[in-house]
């Protein structure tokens, strides 16, 4: 079939991915009237390991949230797309040296782990601020940040899978305290072979741990491909959803 033309692939592609959307929203709908919810939480397509393509196609289909977890491939689909009105979502463990990177695309940061994560945010934001001051350009809306938690009860503190809760307060004063950074909340994934519900319900507690310190920080980041309706349940304002909308990735490179 080789050489009789992108057009139909694309169409294909769209439609395959317009049938997936499509199906994803309507387990959305379904769990938020099981669980007596009026207020739907926002859907972020992770597109990672997918082409920009793809990104492009989702848009033309009313998605405008998108989610990657790698700063160079995030940073590259973010420039090939533009021109389209995307907001990109950097989900990934963050690495401090990339934070300058991540600034300059993404409107959020849902995997703020630890304090050296929010205060490479922090200098990374007042330098990209005196940049486009410097450069007479408006400045950017806040970087919305979230704080990764841990729902492993296994894992020390300082583990990749996020911040233990004790630490909550110090990343989030940090992140309040920082004119560019907004504090909007708490990510968290479920623990392998865990039960999600338990799970998501320990990160609601967090939740409203960090709310009476912070009540605007209210977001909840919670809930995947496998997980959505168990998040939902649990409170969730974003859901973070791969492989029921793009397909399964290629194996991991
Ligand atoms: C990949 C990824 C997702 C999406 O996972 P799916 O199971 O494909 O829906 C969500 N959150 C994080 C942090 C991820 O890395």
């Amino acid at each position: 079939m080789s050489g009789t033309g992108g057009m139909a692939d694309a169409s294909t592609r769209r439609q395959e991915l317009a049938e997936r959307l499509g199906a994803v929203r309507e387990r959305i709908a379904v769990a938020c009237a099981a669980a007596g919810r009026t207020d739907a939480p926002g859907l972020i397509v992770v597109t990672k390991f997918f082409p920009a393509s793809d990104v492009r196609l989702l848009s033309g289909l009313g998605v405008r949230d998108v989610g990657e977890n790698r700063d160079q491939e995030a940073a590259a689909k973010a420039a090939e797309t533009a021109d389209l009105d995307l907001l990109w979502h950097f989900i990934g463990q963050l690495q401090s040296n990339k934070a300058r990177s991540v600034i300059r695309y993404a409107a959020a940061v849902h995997s703020v782990d630890r304090l050296s994560v929010a205060q490479a945010l922090a200098k990374a934001a007042g330098t990209d601020a005196e940049r486009r001051s410097g450069a007479g350009l408006p400045p950017r809306p806040a970087l919305r940040c979230f704080i990764q938690v841990s729902l492993d009860p296994d894992a020390g503190a300082g583990g990749r899978g996020g911040a233990a809760a004790s630490e909550v307060p110090e990343i989030a004063a940090r992140l309040a305290g920082t004119q560019g950074l907004q504090l909007e909340g708490v990510m968290a994934v479920a623990p392998l072979g865990a039960d999600p519900l338990a799970a998501f319900q320990r990160l609601a507690g967090i939740s409203a741990d960090l709310r009476a310190d912070h009540p605007g920080a209210s977001a909840i980041s919670a809930g995947m491909s496998g997980d959505l309706e168990a998040a939902i349940q649990a409170g969730a304002t974003h859901l973070r959803v791969g492989s029921d909308v793009l397909g399964p990735r290629p194996p991991v490179r």
